[in-house]
Order: C-alpha cells, then structure tokens, then sequence
C-alpha cells in the first residue's frame, strides 16, 4: 500500500507534468472509485475547462487545485495515478481518466478499488486550506514542521503502542505497514513499546529516523514491494525497497546485530523486527 514517500513521488511527478495544463473532461467508467459522489458524472461537470494550478499532499491524500475546485485522489491498496499522452489503449482498470486540452491523459488505475477520487465539498475552515474531508488527519511529516518538543509531547501524552500510534493517521499523516517497522528500527525501539514510556531524548531521537526515513525513501522514488504494484506517474517502480533493513526480511540477517529477522502477525498484517536490536519497553507509565 502506498505510504507518503510513494504518494509524495506521484505528487511531484504531477506538479511537474500537469500543473498549467487545461482540464477536457473526465471519463468516469469505475462507479466505486467515485463513490463519494452519487452522480458520477459530477467530476466531469465541475473541471471541464478548469486549468490545474497546484498539486499538493496531505498524509496519503494527494490534491489537485484546478480553478475554484480541488480533486482528491487516495491511491488505497493498488492505485496508481499514470500519465500518457493519451495514444494507445488505457490499461485495465482505468476507472477514473482526466483528458487534458492537449489530448494527454491522467489515468487512475486501480485493480483492487479500494482507492479512490472525488471533489472537495471546500476547504477546512483556518488550516491551512486543507479539504475538510482530509481533517480527521493528524500532521503531515514533511510540509507542517511540527517541532521535535511538540512531537515527543503528542507521543508521550499516549499510551497506544508505538506501531500502532505512528499507523494512526489521525495522530500522524502518512505512515504505514512498511515505514513504522523502518522508523522503529532505526529507533532501536519494538512496535509493541507503548508510547507513554519513552522518556523525551528517545522520542526526540524516534521524531528523527521517522524525518530521515520518509525523505530518504522520497529521494529514492518511494518503495515498490513483490507485487510492483506502486508506480510513479511515469510507470517507474521505486528504489527504497532495497535500503529496506526488517520490512518484508523474516529470516534475514539483521544489520544491527546478525541475528534473524522475525515476523509477528499483528492487528491482521505482519509487523518485522530484531528482537536483538528493538526493546518492547517496560510497560505504560503511571499516572
Ligand atoms: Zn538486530
């Protein structure tokens, strides 16, 4: 599933390739991947004509500011957001496709339909001009600047254990599966340590990987897993699966200390450590 150094990739591809660009219409074939909007048809009604004039993220969500409307497209399991220029067959499970002026083509694919793409209702009064469907999120790493004090605060006034809280979008914007278990190994901490016992340095220290983590991946194009299935906006695969040290490497040897990296099943997927390097912690603090 696509993380923010995946979604902030496609971001950057689009930013490059279709700001300025004037909006033809829009073909909406996949009802699902517009459920939010009981007629399909609306996306097309309401950015005809409108020319792209910025792309922006939040967490997962990517937007695009075209005229006085802003499109919201989130990428869910296997979604991919392609640009061509508009020749040849469009690939199975085009549901959404925006048509530029110049006949060039933003494709939404999405095999598995658990993304999706609609228009904002309007912006979330006084943040920032967010889309008010997008304000149950909590800060995003790279474009709010939360301070490293705010941070080790927000983390420490919980008692959620740490894989959860960094999962939890609403506490944080953007982090899943594969970047928790990254970032707490690097923190040299265990996804079952609850939050609320890390002292101040140490979740200081965590507030650092999770930064250093997330840009690095983005410098890289994201991570593409077995499956290929995340794509940038050209089609290309990500190269950050390689820096990966626990994600997806059950057996192998760990970086850190050479003994094997193990796999726990946990909240219906699988979470990677060393039980070596990462320590669980030593239960929730007292009031
Ligand atoms: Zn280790």
């Amino acid at each position: 599933m696509p993380e923010l150094p995946e979604a902030e990739t496609v971001r950057r591809g689009l930013e490059t390739e279709t700001v300025g660009r004037r909006i033809s219409r829009v073909e909406v074939t996949g009802l699902r991947s517009v459920r939010r909007h009981p007629d399909p048809g609306e996306p097309d009604r309401r950015l005809r004509g409108q020319r792209v004039q910025a792309v922006g993220r939040v967490g997962k969500f990517l937007t695009l500011a075209a005229g006085p409307e802003v499109l919201v497209v989130h990428l869910g399991m296997s979604g991919q957001l392609l640009l061509s220029d508009g020749a040849g067959p469009r690939p199975p499970h085009s549901h959404v496709v925006v048509v530029f002026e110049d006949g060039s083509e933003l494709r939404f694919v999405d095999p598995r339909t658990f993304g999706q793409v609609f228009l904002s209702a309007g912006p979330e009064p006084g943040r920032r001009g967010r889309p008010a469907e997008l304000a149950h999120l909590g800060f995003d790493p790279l474009t709010d600047g939360l301070p490293a004090g705010r941070f080790a605060a927000l983390l420490r006034s919980r008692r959620t254990m740490l894989k959860a809280l960094l999962m939890d979008q609403r506490f944080v914007a953007g982090i899943g599966n594969i970047y928790s278990d990254e970032i707490l190994f690097a923190a040299r901490l265990r996804y079952d340590h609850p939050a609320s016992a890390l002292d101040e340095e140490q979740a200081k220290a965590l507030y650092r990987h999770l930064l250093r983590i997330l840009r690095a991946s983005v410098r890289l194009g994201g991570s593409s897993l077995s499956d290929m299935q995340y794509r940038d906006v050209y089609g290309r695969p990500g190269r950050y699966q390689e820096r990966h040290l626990v994600f997806a490497r059950e057996g192998l040897a760990c970086t850190g200390c050479g003994g094997p990296i193990r796999r726990q099943a946990w909240g219906g997927r699988s979470t990677f450590y060393c039980p070596g390097c990462q320590i669980p912690g030593p239960g929730p603090r007292r009031g």
